[in-house]
Parts: structure tokens; sequence; C-alpha cells
């Protein structure tokens, strides 16, 4: 089967008029007009572009908070408690209310959501309300009753950081079924981003889904070091691939965790979660399976870590890099890594007035997330939402109205790093990542060019086969 596309088509060459898809690959791109096809699409005032790469997600924890009590934009107490009695009346039989993406920096007015407030409006029901980083979770004292194999005390704030916070999912174990149902879902609203790849920082039960899924996204997964020996009996199906481990270092800027070496401004400095032992054992396990690390870590701190303990040559990813300098982009270069950063954290957090600027020392909020920098560096460099939306778009449009020069990148460049590098430091930019011959034929469809303003994803087409249409759109 032959497909001609005419539309308006981003290659490395510019726009191009014509496009073959056949046995779910791109066999022509050009302005020659092709004579023997099966059939015509004809998208004549529309635009294609490569789909999207995203090169850090969470999809199966995604999946679950959306269908959890969600707290994303709320912007007062009254709409965190007006949003869980809504949750609870349609789910009347849940054991434990799990409430997630709250953050406190969007909030009117200052407010800390603390135990004593959740146990006035939730005295009977576990409730846990956990932040959009996913580092930090606010308990009410019967949702502490739920933890207390794993904590020492109950803190009187409620409020815990890290360690099971990162694991409630597998300590509030969800069936099969609802695992299923919920990538699904998720798989769904990643699709009509625009996504058909992408790098998964799986959670330790993420095995028992991937053997029961075919997934129409391609998936590459990083397993967290933690849980390594799982990984003995895992085979690779067609669209699920083991690239690595995942590999903690430090924490987050949204909990004040992240390693720096300056101070917040509550003059902590955050927190390196591992020790060097045991890391120099984690790369040694990775180079004996020839696995690849993606490593957390937001702080300059953490990042000296990172580099002072791993080998002068490898090419292992650091996820995050938020808060760096020169010296370390340089050494990054050196070193042969990979970087994987977030564009929506400028959107959410780095813009004038917005988080970093109010919590971190000034010469950080001056050079944070630095992306034309590390571009100018030739490191390479793939793009990746965290879920935090799992929206590309929202990404490179973040880029574009970044603060400070050294972040910013045009449509152009963000759209590059957001497919062509995200594929390349997950070793397939030969497949994916690019409109061009013998590429998967793995592409969307939008209203305009992508640096127009308000662009809308139209279709998105995987391995040639149309998987997400809008509803609004007119063909
Ligand atoms: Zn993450």
């Amino acid at each position: 089967m032959k497909t001609l596309i005419h539309s308006n088509i981003f290659t490395d060459e510019g726009y191009k008029k014509y496009l073959l898809v056949e046995n779910e690959k791109i066999s022509y791109v050009g302005n020659k007009n092709i004579k023997f096809y099966d059939r015509l699409i004809n998208l004549k005032d529309y635009f294609i572009y490569p789909s999207f790469f995203d090169s850090h997600t969470h999809i199966i924890w995604y999946g679950l908070n959306i269908s959890r009590c969600d707290l994303s934009n709320v912007r007062d107490q009254d709409e965190i408690i007006q949003r869980i009695r809504d949750y609870i009346s349609k789910n009347p039989q849940i054991k434990v209310v799990i409430a997630e993406g709250y953050d406190e920096t969007k909030f009117t007015k200052n407010f800390l959501p603390s135990r004593k407030f959740l146990d006035l409006h939730f005295k009977d029901k576990p409730v846990i309300l956990r932040r959009i980083c996913g580092h930090i979770a606010v308990f009410n004292t019967e949702g502490l009753k739920f933890v207390k194999g794993y904590i020492k005390d109950f803190p009187k704030d409620g409020v815990i950081k890290e360690g099971i916070v990162l694991k409630l999912n597998t300590l509030f174990k969800p069936d099969r079924e609802e695992l299923v149902k919920s990538f699904k879902k998720a798989q769904e609203i990643f699709l009509s981003y625009g996504i058909t790849s992408i790098s998964e920082m799986a959670t330790s039960d993420a095995l028992e889904l991937f053997e029961e899924i075919d997934p129409i996204l391609d998936i590459h997964f990083y397993f967290p070091w933690e849980f390594e020996k799982k990984l003995s009996g895992w085979k690779d199906k067609k669209n699920i691939r083991l690239k690595g481990l995942k590999v903690f270092v430090d924490g987050s800027i949204g909990a004040y965790t992240a390693a720096l070496y300056g101070r917040y401004d509550n003059k902590k400095s955050g927190k390196i979660f591992i020790g060097k032992e045991t890391f120099k054992k984690i790369i040694t396990i990775a180079m004996k399976k020839g696995y690849q690390l993606a490593i957390h870590s937001i702080g300059d701190r953490s990042t000296d870590f990172v580099l002072n303990n791993l080998p002068e040559k490898s090419n292992h990813r650091i996820e995050h890099f938020e808060i760096t300098n020169q010296e370390q982009i340089k050494r990054v270069k050196r070193m042969g890594l990979f970087l994987s950063m977030q564009p929506n954290f400028i959107g959410n957090w780095a813009l004038k007035g917005q988080m970093y600027e109010k919590r971190l020392p000034d010469k950080y909020y001056k050079f944070n997330n630095v992306f034309k920098v590390i571009v100018k560096e030739n490191i390479p460099l793939g793009l990746g939402s965290d879920c935090m939306p799992p929206s590309p778009m929202y990404g490179i449009n973040s880029l574009s109205i970044a603060q400070f020069q050294s972040q910013r990148l045009d449509f152009y460049e963000g759209l590059k790093f957001y497919t062509y590098g995200s594929a390349f430091i997950n070793g397939v930019e030969n497949i994916v990542g690019k409109i061009k011959e013998n590429y998967k034929a793995d592409f969307i469809v939008m209203d305009k060019r992508i640096e127009e303003k308000n662009v809308k994803i139209l279709k998105t087409f995987k391995n040639g086969v149309e998987v997400y249409k809008s509803k609004k759109e007119r063909i």
C-alpha cells in the first residue's frame, strides 16, 4: 500500500510538497509529483512535522494520576477541599484518596496544606496530597496510619518528602486491569499532543503492565536501579525496549531537596540521596549489562557528584540538569554525556516572579535551564515533559518566551531537540525524529506553521497510520 500525502512537509531541507508512505516507512519526500500510489491524502492547507519524542515521561504514573483526584491548577484551599469532595462523591468506595498535582507556588494566597487542615475536613477518610513534583506529600492522620510501617514517627505537619512519597504507586497498588485502563487513557492523551515515542522512567511494577500491553507508542524504558534484579527475565517487545536504569541523586527545587552549593530562601541547600560507593556499584552493573543510566540531577552540587564519579567517557544521561554552571557544561561535553531536559519547567517556574526567582539565589535564577548555552556547545540534548503537562508544544512555547537569552530556543530549535534530539540520546536517531526517506512514518499534522500563534495538532500518524484525529479539525 502506497499512500501519497500532499501537504507542506517540514524536512532538514525546508518545506516540501509530497510525502510517500510505504510499509510503515517514508519512501519519498520532495517536490516531485509521484504518479504511482494507491491512496492520496490531500492536506495541502496544513503543515506536517515529525512527531515528538518525549525524552522523560512517567506515563504509567500519569495514567494513574488522571484517574485519581486531580489537583492541577488549584488556586486556593477551598478548591482543594471541593475537588476532593467531588472525587469522593464520584468514587464512594475508594479506600485512600490520593490527590495529585498541587503547586503551592501557584496559589493566590500564601498557604501550605497540612495534616491539621486535612483532618479538619476529612476526619475519617485517608487523604494524601502529592505535590506536582512527586517528591513531597501531605497526609492526614488517617493517611499516615496507612503508611505507618514505613515511617518512624507521624510528622506533626503531615509532610513527608522523598522515600515513600515516590513509591505511593507501589504502596497503593492498582490491579492489573486498572493499570492497563489508565495506561490506555494516558496514551490517548500523549498521541493527542503529537507524541509517538517516549523514554519512560518506569516504576518497579511496570514490567507487569509491559507484558500485558501492545502499545501504539514506542517505549524506551529506564528501570529503578534498586530493582535491577527484576529485569533478569525481561525480553524486549516490538514497541517496548529496555534502555537502562534510573538513578536519583538529588530531589527537586519544589521540595527544596535539589542539592545546591548555594542556599534556598529557607536557608537550606538540599540533599544528595546516594552514597559514592552505591553510585559506583550502579555504574559497574550498567557497564557489565550494557545499560544506559538516566541520572536524575537538578542542583549544581548534585551534578558535581555525578561528574566526579562517572568514568571519563560514557554515554549516560543526566536528567533535568537545571542548576548548573559553565564549567559543568564543559565537563559534560568532554565526558560525552547526554542531557535530557524539560522546557516545561521554564513555563511553569522559571519566568519572572515564579518559583525559581522566589526561592533561589539570584545567580541561579539568572542561569537555570540554559538550553541555548547547551545547544551552542553541541551537547546531545533530548527534550521531555516529565508529564508536567505531557505537552511538547507547551515546552516549545516556553522556550520561546524564556526570560533569559541563555534559555531561549526558537520554535524550530525546540522542534529539533524534541524530535531528533531525543531520538539521538536514545540511540534511534536513524529511525525516528525526522521526515526523511527510510525513517518511520511518524508525523503530525498542524493547522498552521509551528511558529504561529495557537497552532493546533490536527492529526498524529504512527507508522503511517492515523492514530489521533482532532475533533475540531475540518478535514
Ligand atoms: Zn521525572
